[in-house]
């Protein structure tokens, strides 16, 4: 099997963008940050389809996904989150989690409106500074959101 997740998940501590590890998944900042708070959870779990996950495995895992969702939420307040299970290029169970702000895309939709050049854009990539605050902001509220 050739799937970079499942690659990127057996060193996922010296991923620098890697957050922290949930039970069912990793919790990962967005390399690119066009909408500021852009965070990713994959699933420990190589597959595309959450319907192939044990039932009481893939509750834990949308459960989870939720907290991260939250934890996004609080700290940037978004207008909306977007919740984005694609899997057409890497066939991995992995959440595209972005907040999203009124007018932040020329069009009321999903940010995938946007070419590659702008979603990918260098200048979006935060520097080391910013990529650690961020990973500290989200980790902070994801452990507070499970001890509550
Ligand atoms: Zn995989």
């Amino acid at each position: 099997m050739n799937c970079l997740m499942c690659e990127n998940q057996k060193n996922i501590e010296d991923d620098p963008y890697f957050i922290m590890e949930l039970e069912t998944g990793y919790v990962i900042l967005g390399w690119f940050q066009r909408f500021w708070g852009y965070t990713l959870f994959s699933c420990k779990q190589h597959g595309p389809e959450l319907h192939d996950l044990e039932h009481n495995y893939k509750v834990k895992f949308l459960e989870e996904m939720a907290t991260v969702a939250e934890a996004v939420f609080n700290v940037f307040k978004p207008d909306k989150m977007n919740y984005e299970l694609l899997g057409n290029g890497c066939q991995h169970l992995h959440w595209h989690l972005y907040p999203r702000r009124k007018g932040d895309t020329p069009i009321k939709s999903s940010v995938y409106q946007l070419s590659n050049a702008e979603l990918f854009d260098e200048s979006t990539r935060p520097d080391e500074e910013q990529r650690k605050e961020l990973i500290d902001l989200i980790k902070n509220e994801i452990i507070r959101l499970r001890t509550k």
